[in-house]
Formats: C-alpha cells, structure tokens, sequence
C-alpha cells in the first residue's frame, strides 16, 4: 500500500476555455504528431475533446517565479495547431453533402485562439507520467482492419477530418483481400480438382485448358508434402515425419494485391451469412464464366438483372434465355 501511496493521482479543479497565450507546451514533450492532419481535423470537427493542463500552484518550488502557469500535459498537437490557425476567420470551410460549412475552429468568424482545458493539479512526476502514457497508449493499440474499413466506408469517400487518405484506404483495402481469400472455401478445393481454374487474383485471366492456377512457390500443399522433405543437414530429423507439414497453419505467402492502374476500389458490406452466399454465387457463376474475375461476375450479374427488369417494360413483355445471357455476355457454344 505504501508503494502505490506514492503515486499522487492528478485532481480536477475545472474545465474552462482558456487563450493561447496562457498555455505553456509541455518542456521535452517527445511525441512529433502530424500538425497539418490535426488543423484539418479541428477545422472540420471542431475541438472534441479537451486539452489536459496542470496548474502549477503558486508555491511550486520548480517555478517560483511563474505563479499559476498552465501546462499542457496531454494535446500538445492540438494546441500546436490551433497555434497554426491563428485569429479567424480563417477562410477554411468543409463540405458535408452538398453543404458548405465553415470552419469548426472559428466559425468563419473573428476569433481569438483559444483551447478548452480541464484543468488539473498534480506534482511533477504525475505530469510526467500523464504526458507520457498519453502519448505511449495510442502507440501501443491495435486496429481492428474489419472494423475500421466499416468505419471509413460508411463515410462514402468523405475522408476529410479522419486522418485517413484514399491511398490508406486502398492499403486497407488490399489488407482485408488477402484475408477474404483465405476465408473463401471455394478457393483449395477448386484448385485441387483443377477443373476450370478458379482463379481467385483479380485480374488474372487463366488460360483455357491449362488451368495452372497454383504457383509451385505457394507451395506447401504440393512440395514439402511427402516424405521426401528431408531435414537440412546438421540438424536433428523431425520425430514424427509427415506430421509436420499438416500442422503448419495454411498462410502460403499470398501475393499483396495491387490496384490496377486506372481502376479503384468498390466495397461491400455485408454480414457474414450474405458475404458466404455471394461467394457461392460467384463460385457457380465462375464454372460459367471461368475467365471471368470477381468484379466481372457481379457486374454481368447486375446487367442482367436490369434487363430483366427492362424487359418488363417491352411491349410483349418475353425475357427470352438468349436475352439474358447476351446481357450477361455469356458466349454460347
Ligand atoms: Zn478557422
């Protein structure tokens, strides 16, 4: 109990809107944040959150001469960019659908820079720890990619203020492909029955009758299968032979996807029941159309179904088979 005593927790004294001028950085604060996507958050959010700032109180030994100086422990980078603002208006505004906002800072009025602060008092090691943690913590987390796609694609290509750039997103994007072809069932088996080449690689184009869609360097289904795996030299062999290569998990190096030149990127949500049924579609379609890649597939499904829904409108009202599979751009043998 003695041990833990000694560590004085900060005290809140009040929340209040205090002027730059006031503020002091924090001495030796380490942490180099990135000012320009701080402005752009604060002018397109606003300030959401608060400034952590130490009173020094008047009979501080270590500042005798400064009575009442605020130091900022935690949103350093925040308070270097309202710095960077300056006195409004600024000029800046954001567009949020077809609205054009001012800035979230100042409004787009004359304003004097200035930051909210909870205000807290504490002794120097406790500042020390808290500008510290708070810089260590967002270092030390982890992102959920799934979740954070979510999040970014629910903001239909809207990035501003987020942090986020197109080129992360695509990063992203490239990220969860991987993991998505994984995940998909259809992928070993077809490969093993080699019958139409289920190419899953976006842009790939397998080649008819020579469906050699597995790349021998993937390889640990086919090469380091049997027996004939012998150990290197010098080292011990393997207790059990053959046990080895089956308890290997099943990451074979897959290729990072790049994005075409010229294309980008259309995602889909879905919950997982709907994303294994889409994959079965596209796996049938596939047996159909086995040049085909993803996004080929979904859009000749898409054709398809508006010319039936066209067809309807036509004045004998027939959807013939013909029609749909020219729809589908499906050549018929
Ligand atoms: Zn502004």
């Amino acid at each position: 109990m003695t041990e833990v005593s000694k560590v004085a927790s900060a005290t809140y004294l009040r929340t209040a809107t205090v002027p730059l001028g006031e503020l002091t950085p924090y001495p030796g604060n380490a942490k180099r944040g990135d000012a320009a996507t701080s402005l752009e958050s604060l002018c397109s959010n606003g300030q959401y959150r608060s400034l952590v700032v130490r009173e020094v109180e008047p009979d501080q030994p270590d500042q005798p001469d400064q009575p009442g100086r605020l130091v900022v422990l935690a949103g350093n980078h925040t308070l270097q960019a309202i710095a960077a603002h300056g006195p409004g208006p600024c000029g800046m505004t954001y567009t949020v659908g077809e609205e054009e906002r001012p800035c979230g800072l100042c409004g787009g009025k004359p304003w004097e820079p200035a930051a909210r602060c909870e205000i807290v008092t504490c002794n120097d090691a406790t500042a020390r720890r808290i500008n510290l943690v708070d810089n260590r913590s967002a270092d030390l987390g982890t992102y959920d990619d799934t979740a954070l796609l979510e999040l970014i694609a629910g903001l239909d290509g809207d990035l501003i203020g987020t942090g986020y750039t197109d080129t992360d997103l695509g990063d992203l994007l490239e990220v969860l492909e991987i993991v998505q072809i994984e995940e998909t069932p259809y992928d070993e088996d077809e490969a093993d029955e080699g019958e139409e080449g289920g190419g899953q690689e976006n842009g790939r184009e397998p080649q008819q009758g020579q469906a050699d869609d597995v790349p021998a360097a993937q390889g640990p289904a086919g090469a380091a299968d049997g027996p004939a795996a012998a150990p290197p030299a010098g080292q011990p062999a393997a207790p059990a032979q053959g046990v080895q290569p089956t308890t290997q998990p099943a990451q074979p190096a897959q290729p990072v996807l790049p994005q075409p030149p010229g294309q980008v990127h259309l995602i889909l949500t879905y919950p997982p029941e709907d994303r294994d049924e889409a994959n079965r579609l596209i796996a049938a379609a596939r047996e159909v159309l086995p040049a085909a890649g993803t996004p080929e597939i979904v859009l000749r499904g898409l054709r398809t179904l508006v010319a039936v829904l066209d067809s309807r409108h036509a004045p004998d009202g027939t959807v013939t088979v013909a029609s749909l599979l020219r729809a589908a751009d499906v050549e018929l043998h």
